[in-house]
């Protein structure tokens, strides 16, 4: 993993470089950064600028064998904690060690969500458990492999129990030499204050439009459209606009789907309605939270185009045709009924509700909002 591989977060990026560039690695860091943020992936790149044997100012060379051994993650002074579902079989991270390294090759932006999916173990509860800080205490106890570093980043350490967090306290206090540990979280604000105090923060900050529309065309090759329509949904979250991508089979459109809603809506017709629904119905959680987030969007354009900063309309291209055909009948009668009614059903299907029902009470309530004089 190279720095510039990490969407955005040049000022993180240029902290960490300057470090390594002079020297200055304090024994544990913190980065932390919302989902999406890329502080995992750049605590690899970190990692790799360590080792790597050719550093440039610019970071690790990329094709040295340090380089090579970080980047499939089998670096041997590199260590992991992250969190599990505890069972029988699985009692710390390096039970699981294989499936992480898999998970992360494949999408380095991984959240904790992707990484239980992958697991299968959806509903459990992700900890870091106490056994996992005498492992730590443990590998740290080996001399280096490679006499430099040893590194031991611990992904999510906000889901360590007391007891773990107390463990890792002492170790920080009293860090042993040579070490460095990364921290990565998502949501500091849970962690001890006392481990808050230890650490050095390097913040990370959600991607900008821009970043991720670009990162998508220059990464995924899609047009211009896609990326936009796919930087929207993910709300700054680069790794969720790269699963959005690589869940999405192309011929989804979300636009399309979106108008053969809004006909049905303005026209109610009750067979096509009902075949709509099937279709939908069928299109899975995801897509479905997908296709609310995206009419909120319309909509708040659609407010915007009517009465607002036309320039701050964000829908382009096609998209933008069908604005100004749509955005006359969001009023402001109707737009905060209508915002609401797609944020609960938002809401409704994460929990799970009967799309089928759920989308009928939908078509039927803009119908009536829709067409409010
Ligand atoms: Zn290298």
């Amino acid at each position: 993993m190279l720095y510039e591989q990490i969407v955005g977060q040049t000022e993180a990026k240029g902290r960490l470089l300057k470090m390594v560039n002079e020297s200055r690695v304090p024994h544990a860091l913190l980065f932390s950064g919302k989902e999406g943020s890329g502080n995992l992936p750049a605590a690899i790149a970190f990692a790799q600028h360590l080792y790597c044997k050719n550093p440039t100012p610019q970071g690790a060379c990329g094709s040295c064998i340090s380089c090579n051994k970080v980047s499939k993650l089998i670096h041997p002074d590199l260590h992991f904690v992250f969190p599990i579902a505890k069972s029988k079989d699985v009692k710390s991270s390096n039970d699981l060690i294989k499936e992480f390294r898999e998970a992360f090759l494949q999408h380095p932006y991984l959240s904790l969500n992707d990484w239980f999916n992958e697991l299968s173990a959806e509903n459990k509860q992700p900890i870091i458990p106490v056994e996992e800080s005498n492992d730590v205490l443990r590998k740290l106890s080996y001399t280096s492999y490679e006499g430099s570093y040893k590194i031991m980043i611990i992904w999510q350490p906000e889901k360590m129990n007391a007891e773990a967090a107390n463990k890792l306290l002492k170790i920080l206090e009293e860090p042993p030499e040579q070490t460095i540990f990364i921290l990565v979280s998502t949501q500091p604000d849970q962690l001890l204050p006392t481990i808050f105090s230890r650490v050095q923060q390097i913040p990370f900050y959600s991607c900008t439009e821009k970043e991720i529309s670009e990162a998508l065309i220059t990464n995924y090759k899609v047009n211009s459209e896609v990326a936009r329509q796919t930087e929207m949904l993910a709300n700054g979250n680069y790794g969720e606009a790269v699963s959005l991508l690589t869940h999405n089979d192309d011929s989804v459109s979300f636009l399309n789907n979106f108008q053969s809603f809004m006909r049905l809506a303005l026209k109610f017709d009750c067979n096509k309605a009902l075949q709509w629904i099937d279709e939908n119905a069928v299109i899975g959680r995801e897509k479905q939270k997908q296709f609310f987030q995206y009419g909120l969007e319309v909509f708040r354009d659609s407010l915007m185009y009517n009465y607002g900063d036309k320039n701050l309309v964000r829908l382009s291209g096609q998209e933008k045709l069908f604005l100004e055909k749509f955005a006359p009948f969001i009023t402001r009668k109707n737009y905060e009924i209508l915002v609401e009614e797609f944020n609960n059903n938002y809401y409704y299907i994460e929990r799970n509700a009967n799309p089928k029902i759920l989308f009928m009470n939908l078509i039927l309530k803009t119908n009536e909002l829709i067409n409010l004089k």
